[in-house]
């Protein structure tokens, strides 16, 4: 190694071999390997470096990006690297750790709005074009039509795979996010491993897949999966190269990789649960014996509190538990089940707050043998912090704090016997016979009609 951008590429290959591949061999191929955690260092570098070369940029530049997740990364540490200034223009329902990453690698990051579409001035990608006109000596990287991008994959990604599967690769089944992966991999296939199919994996909601199957362009819809799937054909995506396309729905996306993690121990994100849950199928579905790469994009270290979160899980209805109508299917984190965050009525207010932070909750109940005793919340503390001070409220116990006339609602009860509750700014305490199984707020409410749609 002679430099940290040594540490990128070179990634390991792995076999996955404890899932049903059905008659073929499955390899992913560990882009989170890469330092900054994601398939997207590599063309970081090269657009980096082809900016550079044709003296786009030069030292005192700025590298400008719209972009709400790994290509920033990239950026950042090869940007920060390198000694450029780094903004990164970002919508803001982008997830906090990953601003934060962005930022740890000196990255500057400009929120912008979410709701407005192509052709709005604050819209991202409109946005970071702007700000790089407007900076002296800034370049707009635009990873969508950069001819860097592929190159870089067709230049490194597709000989690695080659090479690491001793030249007999039948198939790679790819995303496409900016088209990077796909148009780099498949050109270098065309050229040096005809036989190799490229196999599209797309989210159910993203118009690449139906367009690669029929032709024509869907209108996109959502989908939860991050860092792939589009609502318009990317300049740099080669749709030619797709010889199939596979739509897979978050809840399989989200399962196949907390699969993976179970049976493989290989923590992936939810981009790479979509491509093994393409690869799977194509894989089943052939009759004779195969050799398939993948790719594991990121790490599931970025998704934990989505992806691998029993209670996200919950929230969006894609658990095995049976649905009956009633105010039971809205705990999401039952108590029993370990899930609901809580205290004893011993506890003292330290604990209470420490919990309370962790969980980002503004009210925790006081459980002791299964029953709930208490609800503590917010106002008790601060109302014993003032009238004690600091020093002592802290190591008073919750059970001289809490509030302890409390309503509960059975867990049988139908969903709108909640309304009064909230109507009288309750929380609904549910009970499963006199057990205590969690607390039902107003956003749970408000998610149980978003996913009954
Ligand atoms: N997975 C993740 C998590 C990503 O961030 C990206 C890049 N947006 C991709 C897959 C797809 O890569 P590409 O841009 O090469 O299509």
């Amino acid at each position: 190694m002679t430099s940290f951008l040594d540490l990128i590429g070179d990634t390991p290959l792995v076999e996955v071999t404890r899932m049903d591949a059905g008659p073929c061999r499955l390899f992913l191929k560990l882009e989170s390997a890469n330092p900054s955690g994601s398939v997207k260092d590599r063309p970081a570098r090269a657009m980096i470096e082809a900016a550079e070369t044709d003296g786009r940029l030069a030292p005192g530049g700025t590298i400008v990006e719209a972009t709400a997740g790994n290509t920033g990364l990239g950026l950042a540490f090869v940007g920060g690297g390198k000694g450029y200034r780094t903004v990164l223009v970002v919508p803001d329902k982008m997830a906090r750790e990953k601003i934060l990453h962005a930022k740890a690698l000196g990255a500057e990051v400009v929120i912008t709005r979410s709701d407005v579409g192509k052709g709005h001035p604050d819209y991202y990608q409109d946005l970071a074009e702007t700000i790089a006109t407007r900076t002296r000596r800034a370049i707009y990287i635009n990873q969508f039509a950069n001819p860097a991008n592929p190159a870089a994959h067709e230049a490194t990604t597709g000989p690695e795979i080659l090479r690491q599967l001793d030249g007999d690769v039948d198939a790679v089944v790819v995303g496409v996010g900016s088209g990077g992966t796909l148009t780099g991999v498949g050109r270098f296939m065309r050229r040096r491993s005809p036989k190799t199919e490229m196999i599209l994996a797309d989210p159910e909601g993203s118009v690449l897949a139906p367009f690669v199957k029929t032709g024509r362009m869907i209108e996109a819809g959502n989908w939860a999966v991050e860092g792939i799937g589009e609502d318009f054909l990317p300049p740099n995506a080669d749709l030619s190269l797709v010889r199939d396309a596979y739509s897979i729905s978050d809840q399989e996306s989200f399962s196949t990789a907390r699969e993976l993690v179970r049976r493989e121990g290989i923590l992936a994100g939810s981009s790479s649960g979509t491509l093994l849950a393409a690869a799977l199928r194509y894989a089943r579905a052939q009759t004779r014996p195969k050799r398939i790469v993948s790719f594991v994009c990121d790490s599931g270290a970025k998704y934990l509190s989505k992806v691998f979160d029993d209670a996200y899980i919950a929230q969006e209805g894609w658990t095995e538990r049976e649905r009956r109508g009633t105010v039971g299917d809205l705990v999401a984190s039952r108590y029993r089940d370990g899930g609901a965050v809580s205290v004893r009525p011993s506890d003292n207010l330290r604990t209470v707050f420490a919990r309370m932070r962790a969980a980002n909750v503004s009210q925790l109940p006081v459980v002791e043998d299964e029953r709930i005793v208490g609800l503590v919340d917010e106002s008790d503390v601060l109302g014993a912090l003032l009238t004690e001070g600091s020093a002592k409220a802290f190591s008073r116990d919750v059970k001289n704090v809490m509030v302890t006339r409390l309503e509960t609602i059975s867990a049988n009860a139908p969903i709108a016997d909640l309304v009064p509750l909230f109507r009288k700014d309750l929380v609904a305490i549910v009970l499963d016979g006199d057990q205590f199984l969690g607390l039902v707020t107003r956003i749970d409410l408000i998610n149980h009609f978003r996913i009954a749609r």
